[in-house]
């Protein structure tokens, strides 16, 4: 299934809804990312070597082994609560945006200032009982996303990115 296939199937979903969400835009950059279609992730990894410059290249690919050893090591749920700014963050705007997950793609919201917030707060009870409601709009309706959208292609497996390019990086070594 294409990328421009899987917008189709978003925006369908969305209706004429209104978000705050556009490039540059990275409050909900400092996530883990789980994929369920391995395929992505080779997309991803070869969009980045061609992206980035071979020194910058060098630097993600630390910072994925680094993480991902650390994901294995700690547990997935420790490592969610570290917030780590994702390592295809470069100057604000993320480097594969058009190759972009399904679990980033899906991601909307209607309030910017809500999401920094979200990534700010420690707990969740710090947030107003707006920014919860916002909060848990954004979880369900990426949830009904990619289940809408997994509903269209074979699935994988649940693995998370920098696990996955840390496997594909040792596939290619
Ligand atoms: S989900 Fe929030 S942080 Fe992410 S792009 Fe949309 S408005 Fe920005
Ligand atoms: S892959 Fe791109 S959109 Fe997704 S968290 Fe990383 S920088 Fe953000």
């Amino acid at each position: 299934m294409r990328w421009q296939d899987i917008d189709v199937v978003i925006e369908k979903q969305l209706g004429d809804q209104q978000f705050a969400c556009q490039r540059g835009c990275a409050w909900c950059c400092h996530q883990l990312i789980v994929l369920t279609h391995w395929e992505d992730g080779r997309q991803i990894l070869a969009a980045a070597r061609g992206r980035l410059t071979p020194e910058e290249f060098g630097v993600f690919e630390r910072r994925i082994r680094d993480q991902a050893q650390a994901i294995t090591k700690m547990g997935h749920a420790a490592a969610e609560a570290l917030q780590w700014t994702c390592p295809l963050l470069k100057d604000g705007e993320c480097v594969v945006y058009d190759l972009r997950p399904v679990a980033c793609r899906s991601v909307f919201s209607t309030d910017a200032a809500t999401c920094q917030a979200m990534m700010e707060a420690e707990d969740f009870d710090e947030l107003t009982d707006s920014q919860q409601s916002v909060a848990n709009e954004i979880g369900k309706r990426a949830f009904d996303l990619q289940i809408a959208i997994n509903d269209q292609r074979p699935v994988d497996g649940p693995i998370e990115l920098r696990v996955l390019l840390t496997r594909l990086l040792d596939e290619i070594d």
